[in-house]
């Protein structure tokens, strides 16, 4: 590396860019040995697989989320706000769009940013297959402003079901870890908010459903997972229509390839992802059929060893048609090779070969359960676990981000504070 003191850019400061751009940070930037920047469109992180608690109101983000501002200033990196529309790979800069507020006034105009090591970790987006009538009828859950929009729409439909005697009927499309954890999460806050005034709301006046195109929920854990999952649910009222593709989505609610009309009062949208589309057309750099940048094995992109690719964006094969899949696992084992590879650029050392590990997945339904399997042992066995056990093993989970992006100490911290914080604070967000 030529460069005395290294620019190393990471874009999207989610999942696996968050963690890596603090160990980052915290070795490099502190140290003054390079200058981390970390660019991402949002001011806030709040870690994706807890959105759904976001849009059910559980979590608010003014108070769960993290500034990055603040946590840069804490952990030796610097933060700017943009989103990334352009790479030139000859001249080793990134383009911004536009920074503006919701009047539409230009705060930032467009920016140019150097780069010597380069990482793209900017997520995925909600795959709607271009489904007639999907964008303008369905709630998405790709980020807080999406999330929170559902929210604000939900609270104003409890406040309706308060008064009213018919139920209200919410339809989640797709029945993944998003639309299953989200539909356990409606049960839980009706049940909550007749604590809050609500006296008429509750659990038996919603009528939600899941629908799913292949033959079982969650198709891909283990089958035994699924059906419990699926039993649970159908405990807690919500419906499950499996082998059910929607053709198209209208103001009254959804059609079916049945030919049959489920009418909706909300319809989120929650089958499959894909990377942006503007990726497949980023200065050269290769991408599959799901919009995600090709990477090698050390998660170099396949044309461009400055430039890495980690998380939902990145698409490295297994084996024939097999990828790394698009979770938050694979996001955080990749933010870790690439942090050993990066220092191994700058200490002039051998890079690794990133090896995906399967640890096994964990769904949460609500506060009232968990399922999942761990893969673990020498025998790589799986292990089906449910109930309090798994919710404490899903809960650790985000634990364990917060130390990776906190370091070990203030981790502790922040999860001390954040129990203390539960007692003085509404258990949901009423506006
Ligand atoms: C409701 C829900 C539940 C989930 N549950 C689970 C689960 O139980 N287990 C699991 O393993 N996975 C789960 N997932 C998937 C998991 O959240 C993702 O796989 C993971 O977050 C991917 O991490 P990432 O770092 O690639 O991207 P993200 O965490 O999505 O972060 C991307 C970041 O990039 C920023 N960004 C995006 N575009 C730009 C741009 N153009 N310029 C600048 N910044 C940009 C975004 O603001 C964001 O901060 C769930 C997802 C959802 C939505």
């Amino acid at each position: 590396m030529n460069t005395a003191k290294p620019n190393i850019l990471v874009i999207g400061g989610g999942a696996g860019g968050l963690e890596l751009v603090a160990r980052l940070g915290r070795k490099y930037g502190k140290t003054g040995k390079a200058n981390v920047t970390l660019i991402d469109k949002s001011p806030i992180h709040i870690w994706k697989p807890r959105l759904h608690e976001l849009a059910v109101g559980v979590l608010n983000s003014d108070i769960d989320g993290i500034l990055y501002r603040e946590h840069a200033r804490k952990n030796g990196y610097h933060y700017e706000r943009g989103e990334l529309s352009g790479l030139n790979r000859q001249e080793k800069t990134i383009t911004l769009d536009p920074v503006a507020n919701d009047d539409g006034e230009v705060l930032l105009d467009q920016r140019q940013f150097q780069y010597d090591i380069l990482v793209l970790a900017i997520g995925s987006l909600t795959h709607d297959f271009n489904t007639p009538g999907a964008k303008a009828h369905c709630f998405f859950l790709d980020n807080i402003q999406s999330a929170e929009k559902f929210q604000k729409k939900l609270l104003e439909q409890f406040i309706k079901l308060n008064e009213a005697d018919s139920p209200l009927r919410i339809t989640m499309i797709g029945a993944g870890a998003t639309g299953v954890e989200l539909a356990a999460e409606l049960h839980h806050v009706a049940d909550t908010l007749s604590e809050y005034g609500f006296k008429h709301v509750c659990a038996e006046k919603l009528k939600t459903r899941v629908v799913e195109a292949g033959p079982q929920i969650l198709p891909a854990v283990p089958e035994k997972v699924a059906k419990k999952a699926a039993s649970e649910l159908e405990r807690l009222g919500v419906e499950i229509l499996t082998n059910t593709r929607v053709t198209e989505v209208t103001e009254q609610g959804i059609q079916t390839s049945a030919g049959e009309l489920l009418e909706s009062d909300l319809v989120v949208w929650a089958a499959g992802v894909k990377a942006p589309d503007f990726l497949t057309t980023l200065d050269g750099l290769q991408s599959n059929g799901r919009n995600q940048l090709l990477i090698t094995d050390t998660l170099m992109t396949t044309e461009d060893e400055n430039i890495f690719a980690i998380g939902d964006c990145a698409g490295l094969e297994l084996g024939e048609n097999q990828w790394v899949p698009p979770r938050a696992q694979s996001a955080h084992q990749m933010a870790d090779t690439a942090f050993k590879n990066i220092q191994a650029i700058l200490e002039g050392k051998a890079l690794v070969a990133f090896e995906y590990k399967d640890h096994g997945s964990l769904v949460s339904l609500a506060k009232y359960s968990a399922i999942g399997s761990l893969m673990g042992g020498l025998s790589k066995k799986s292990w089906f676990i449910e109930g309090q056990m798994a919710l404490a093993m899903y809960r650790l989970l985000y634990r364990a981000h917060l130390m990776a992006i906190h370091g070990a100490k203030r981790g502790w911290v922040y999860i001390l504070a954040d129990r203390i914080g539960k007692l003085s604070r509404p258990k949901i967000k009423l506006h």
